[in-house]
């Protein structure tokens, strides 16, 4: 049985004040939330100190945007995974689109990555998606096929059974376009079909047990719909998330 997961990337957003107001709204409605439902809350690096030292409930547990592929070293303006854990973080995105497109991370990189946040003891929310033009080219699911191959080639199929996959198509990044309900679940479906396949040798439970997730323009109009289907395990949720009534409410349509 998996445990349903919703998690709110705030990007570069939010000032110490805005990051208090919105902790504090999260927490207030809470209860509402079905109780077997992870939520996470994946500030800036820097307001992640303030956001562990500020919240009242351990219902919320702190992702973070990115991390270093190193331990440490001279690597100006960067942060490990392991100063991540050090912070209480438990969760760390890795290959996020605007991370493969802005700071050109190629599937190595974010493989990488990947290993690094599970040697820090924390678990990767690898993020994969395929641009508008690979949709357009009827290539979304091999793009995004690709994409976790290369990590599963790195870190190896059982490294998944820690980990939460976040199907992302990038045409729907911020746009207000998601993805159907249908497409959305094709797509899962395949990543599941994969990882199984490559953990046949190993272990069934590998992709019986992995989330998967989807993010793009989910809001609580279109959260309901997207989370019910078969292989859809919650959301990450970018805008939608820096307003804790909706995101609440996000949490809530996964139940
Ligand atoms: C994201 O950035 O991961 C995301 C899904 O953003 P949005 O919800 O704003 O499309």
């Amino acid at each position: 049985m998996r445990r349903n997961f919703v998690a709110g990337n705030w990007k570069m957003h939010g000032s110490k004040q805005a990051v208090k107001d919105l902790l504090t709204g999260i927490e207030a409605e809470l209860d509402s939330v079905n109780e077997s439902t992870e939520i996470v809350v994946c500030p800036s690096n820097l307001h992640i100190g303030l956001v562990e030292s500020l919240r009242q409930s351990s219902r919320v547990l702190l992702g973070a945007q990115d991390c270093h592929a190193k331990e440490l070293g001279a690597y100006t303006g960067d942060t490990s995974a392991v100063m991540l854990a050090e912070h209480g973080v438990d969760y760390v995105i890795v290959g996020h689109s605007e991370r493969r497109q802005y700071y050109a991370e190629s599937d190595s990189d974010v493989a990488e990555k990947f290993m690094a946040v599970q040697a820090a003891g924390l678990s990767p929310i690898l993020c994969v998606g395929e641009s508008l033009q690979q949709y357009q080219a009827g290539l979304s699911q091999q793009t995004v096929l690709a994409q976790l191959d290369a990590v599963i080639d790195l870190a190896s199929i059982e490294a998944f059974a820690n980990a939460v996959v976040a199907y992302e198509p990038v045409w729907a990044i911020g746009t207000g376009h998601t993805a159907t309900p249908e497409q959305a679940q094709a797509v899962h479906g395949v990543i599941r079909q994969r990882i199984a396949e490559r953990a046949a040798n190993f272990s069934n439970n590998i992709a019986a047990g992995l989330r998967i997730i989807y993010g793009g323009s989910v809001n609580s109009g279109n959260a309901v719909e997207l989370f019910a289907q078969q292989d859809i395990d919650g959301g990450l949720v970018g805008g939608a998330s820096l307003k804790p009534t909706e995101f609440i409410s996000i949490c809530k349509s996964v139940d």
